[in-house]
């Protein structure tokens, strides 16, 4: 059995919870207030996720902030920052378009920021 001890990142509350493994299984959580720090901390322990935020360059040497629109697995951040460092985007860009579709799973690469 083993113990892994976490802070909730999903709200300023910070509750701090403890996770009770058996190997790759889950035995207990404790610690968690709301239902979301239990999803949170089961994820953690077994998938963390992560909403990825970076930028790309644009063909005019600016460049772009960009995020992920949904988590994805922080194990696969490195390969991914490796694809998205050769993208280069063309002006105008909008907040809210995507950049690249499908960049894991149905998990875009979106715009957070305008380049005119
Ligand atoms: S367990 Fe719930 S209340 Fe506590 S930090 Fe996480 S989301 Fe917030």
């Amino acid at each position: 059995m083993k113990t892994v001890n976490l802070t909730c990142v999903e709200c300023p509350m910070g509750c701090a919870i403890e996770v009770q493994l058996d190997g790759e299984s889950v035995v207990s959580v404790v610690g968690n207030t709301c239902p979301r720090g239990l999803a949170y901390a089961k994820n953690e322990v077994v998938c963390p996720m992560r909403v990825l935020t970076t930028t790309v360059k644009s063909t005019d040497g600016r460049m772009v902030s960009v995020k992920t629109d949904n988590p994805i697995k922080k194990s696969n951040m490195f390969s991914l920052m490796q694809v998205i460092n050769g993208i280069t985007v063309t002006a105008p860009v909008k907040i809210g378009d995507i950049i690249m579709k499908n960049i894991e799973g149905d998990v875009n690469l979106v715009a957070t920021d305008c380049l005119k």
